[in-house]
């Protein structure tokens, strides 16, 4: 990807609340799930922030202190200033870093959340790479593209092999995190409003004024297109595929 290309789709995506699909009442149900509510002085990392929806919701409902990793440095910053806002700066911290190169010593964490970020290294990558930083019995939450049915329609199926090949079913990727030294706590599929209302719409909400500040260029246009593209895929095909969120504990060695 070229370097104007990569200003475009930051652009586009960083005056929103989420940069995927996700909701704060479905943080705070994985939350629930995790039993973290439970301990005091925490320390969380949320992997693949964005500008931070889920890491907030984490420093408003935990006693905990939360490190918010991007490797893209403007959404941090609108991060930054969302905690500042929100009196929640002293126990949430961004750092610039790759999910694939942390700088977090062995076993020094008691969760590590990632929304809609896992599959820019791979789950099963991320799984077996992100365990060590966690404390035995911590918590790992993550949520992931994943089929909701045995089957599907040829169309659907052929895009994301293309695009992701290791989209799967739930038992899929709950036999993964069992082969990586972790039990499962929970499963749930995201609700539909968590992409349509609280991704796509305020997503199609920008595409005018993003085209018009980039002056319809064929970058900016061919960035719509494919938005466009896979919000009618996801309009057309949503029995089939989702986001599950997936809430494991890393079991002792
Ligand atoms: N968790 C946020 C953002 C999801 S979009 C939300 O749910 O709204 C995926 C995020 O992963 C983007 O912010 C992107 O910048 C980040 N990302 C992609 N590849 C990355 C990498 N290698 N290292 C760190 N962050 C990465």
């Amino acid at each position: 990807m070229d370097e104007y290309h990569m200003r475009l789709l930051i652009d586009l995506h960083k005056n929103a609340n989420r940069q995927g699909p996700g909701s704060d009442q479905e943080t705070r149900f994985a939350i629930a799930l995790s039993g973290l509510a439970q301990q005091r002085n925490l320390k969380i990392v949320d992997i693949g922030c964005g500008t931070g929806a889920s890491a907030c919701v984490l420093a408003e409902q935990l006693d905990a202190q939360i490190t918010a990793v991007d490797f893209i440095q403007d959404f941090l910053d609108v991060l930054d200033c969302k905690a500042r806002a929100k009196g929640i700066h002293g126990r949430l911290k961004t750092l610039q870093a790759s999910m694939e190169a942390l700088p977090f010593p062995d076993e020094g964490l008691d969760a590590i959340w990632s929304e809609g970020a896992i599959y820019n290294m791979g789950f099963e990558r991320g799984v077996s790479e992100w365990r060590r930083f966690l404390k035995p019995g911590g918590v790992l939450a993550v949520s992931e593209i994943t089929w909701l049915t045995d089957e599907r329609p040829q169309r659907v199926q052929t895009h994301w092999l293309k695009e992701y090949p290791e989209i799967d079913t739930a038992s899929a990727k709950i036999k993964i995190l069992e082969q990586n030294g972790f039990t499962i706590l929970g499963y749930f599929p995201l609700p539909g409003r968590c992409w349509v209302e609280n991704y796509y719409a305020p997503l199609e909400g920008r595409f005018a004024d993003f085209l018009r500040v980039h002056n319809n260029s064929l970058e900016a246009e061919a960035i719509v297109k494919a938005e466009r593209d896979e919000i009618a895929l996801y309009k057309a095909y949503n029995a089939y595929f989702g986001y599950g969120y997936y809430i494991a504990k890393k079991l002792t060695d």
